[in-house]
């Protein structure tokens, strides 16, 4: 069963989403909640901020900031 993190700021959210940056990962967006959110297939867990909290505490700048180095390198 998957389980659901919701996050309050931009820092919980990068820390949550942190040791899934290695893994399988998927888009897990819920619009009707205007939240968007990542899920780790590897885990079983879904990492979710509301659109509003995530520009009100730094919006990409921030996540960009905090989660620099924690992704690999783009390979496709
Ligand atoms: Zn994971």
């Amino acid at each position: 069963m998957t389980k659901r993190v919701e996050c309050q700021s931009i820092d919980d959210y990068a820390e949550a989403l942190g040791p899934h940056f290695t893994h399988e990962t998927y888009r897990a967006d819920d619009i009707a909640a205007r939240a968007m959110g990542k899920g780790c297939r590897t885990c079983g867990v879904e990492v979710t901020i509301s659109i509003e909290a995530f520009k009100e505490t730094g919006d990409l700048p921030r996540f960009r900031e905090l989660t620099k180095g924690l992704a690999p390198e783009k390979k496709k």
